[in-house]
């Protein structure tokens, strides 16, 4: 259908990302594609300042939803929603968000700097493991920069941490297949606890260490 907005702003509607280096890239598009079951595939188009707007599009022999599985189905309307995401008043909500390949100062996301550090997602499970996910991650980020940005906070804000951190929580759950805690458990200076409930009742414990550019996972 012909869609007057779209034409006048072709790229204006989707997130901007901005790599940082050659493998924050390759590293990104893996993980987006790897929790696709080789029905989708992430597709970047490069923008004159340099950044990519990002989508996924139909890979050549796929492109069927209902061959998805639970967790690759929600991993995909959760990025269909961050990057389909509109404005409160109904208009397209562009955001932008810069992707480091271990980055000393992000640990997976930084909220404030609307970051996130692809290296540090690379160290969690894939998708159908289950616990914490690579997947799982890259949504929890997306969804966060995504409320951060429909609530009007600006790059180098920290305003309303909380309320999009809990929105975060509840699409990387769905993706993962199993509830967070809200609140991550410190256990010294760079190391904290995350705690999944699985499916089955069952508490399955994710130690976080960052006292590294890359972070340590153990799961
Ligand atoms: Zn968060």
């Amino acid at each position: 259908m012909w869609n007057p907005i779209k034409l006048a702003d072709p790229n204006g509607e989707k997130p901007r990302l901005f790599f940082h280096g050659e493998k924050s890239k390759s590293t990104f598009v893996n993980i987006v594609n790897s929790g696709l079951g080789k029905q989708f595939e992430a597709n970047l188009t490069r923008n004159r300042n340099g950044s990519y707007t990002f989508d996924i599009i139909p890979t050549k022999s796929g492109g069927d939803v209902n061959k998805l599985n639970e967790h690759q189905r929600a991993f995909y309307d959760a990025l269909r929603n961050c990057i389909d995401a509109k404005t409160k008043e109904g208009k397209e909500l562009i955001y932008d968000i810069d992707v480091y390949y271990a980055a000393k100062d992000v640990h997976t996301g930084n909220y404030i700097k609307n970051a996130i550090d692809v290296a540090d997602m690379n160290q969690f499970n894939e998708l159908n493991d289950g616990g914490a996910t690579k997947q799982g991650k890259l949504i929890h980020e997306f969804e966060e920069q995504r409320m951060k940005a429909y609530m009007g906070n600006a790059k180098g804000e920290d305003m309303g941490y909380k309320f999009c951190h809990k929105s975060a929580i509840v699409a990387e759950n769905k993706v993962n297949g199993n509830r967070r805690d809200s609140y991550d458990r410190g256990l010294g200076r760079q190391t904290h606890e995350e705690t999944f409930t699985l499916p089955n009742g069952e508490k399955h414990h994710v130690k976080v260490s960052t006292s590294t550019a890359i972070i340590t996972v153990t799961q």
